[in-house]
């Protein structure tokens, strides 16, 4: 069976399926962070060629099943699993956390992209937490007016075209502690982020809660409509049905 990963879920999920007899796991990445962390589970990486390579990629290797466990974001790999798995007939799953929601005393604009999140930091230059990755960062130098900090895993480079720009070069999970001080200390007045779900990263949400922080949300954008569950032992079960078998697993 094949898991597209890229995620703390899907790391998670390789991790229960490794000591499995009955099953050859093999988890797919795209192949862009520098020093991807290391897999429970034999790893291939980069991409499929669309759609199309993926579906062939299954034939091929006379895949099973498919969990999709990537990013909630990373929409054009899940929407190529949707069509090659219903091209192919594979069983597709989606693993997932839910989206955060707004709780009393946050204070969010949702934007449908990383050009509005740029927009609604305004033209007052302003001290901001940019908590995205390289490919979005770069959207930044149009507004070079604010101060950026920005935590990435991989490096920036080359650096933000902008005066005034520091870096942190961090994997999560943030406990809400760290980003509290780290927030305070740097006196962050925006947050420009994604909203990942989970806990690994809402730190840095409570945080901005906590001290008044105002927080620009990146919509997820919208996904093929799947068989969807949110945690490891729902696709777990998922996929034991699929195989036609019943493990009992203390
Ligand atoms: P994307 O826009 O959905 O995918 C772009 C292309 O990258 C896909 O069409 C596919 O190429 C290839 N690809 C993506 N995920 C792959 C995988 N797991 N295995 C093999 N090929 C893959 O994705 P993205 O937003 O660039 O994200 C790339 C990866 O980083 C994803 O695996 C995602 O889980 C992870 N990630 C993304 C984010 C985020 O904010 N977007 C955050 C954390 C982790 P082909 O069409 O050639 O097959």
């Amino acid at each position: 069976m094949l898991i597209l990963g890229g995620t703390r879920d899907a790391r998670q999920l390789a991790a229960r399926l490794a000591g499995r007899d009955d099953l050859s796991v093999l988890l797919s990445l795209a192949g862009r962070t520098e020093n991807p962390a290391p897999q429970p589970v034999p790893v291939r990486s980069g991409g499929f060629g669309g759609a199309e390579g993926l579906a062939d990629f299954l034939r091929a290797h006379g895949t099973c099943a498919v969990i999709d466990a990537t990013h909630p974001y990373a929409a054009n790999i899940s929407r190529n699993a949707a069509s090659a798995c219903a091209a192919t007939g594979v069983p597709l799953l989606a693993l997932g956390r839910p989206a955060w929601a707004a709780q009393e005393g946050d204070c969010w604009r949702e934007v449908q992209d990383v050009a509005a999140a740029v927009e609604a930091l305004g033209m007052a230059p302003r001290r901001v937490f940019l908590a995205l990755g390289r490919n979005e960062v770069r959207a930044f130098e149009a507004a070079p007016q604010h101060a950026y900090l920005v935590r990435s895993v991989d490096p920036i480079t080359p650096p933000l075209a902008v005066p005034q720009a520091e870096y942190i070069l961090a994997r999560g999970p943030f406990s809400e502690a760290d980003d509290h001080a780290l927030l305070g200390a740097s006196g962050i007045e925006i947050i420009v982020a994604k909203n990942s779900g989970g806990t690994a990263t809402y730190g840095k949400i409570a945080a901005a809660r906590a001290l008044g922080i105002a927080v620009v949300m990146l919509r997820r954008p919208p996904m093929p409509d799947v068989a969807r569950v949110s945690e490891a032992d729902a696709a777990l079960a998922w996929l034991d049905a699929r195989l036609g078998c019943a493990v009992v697993r203390e």
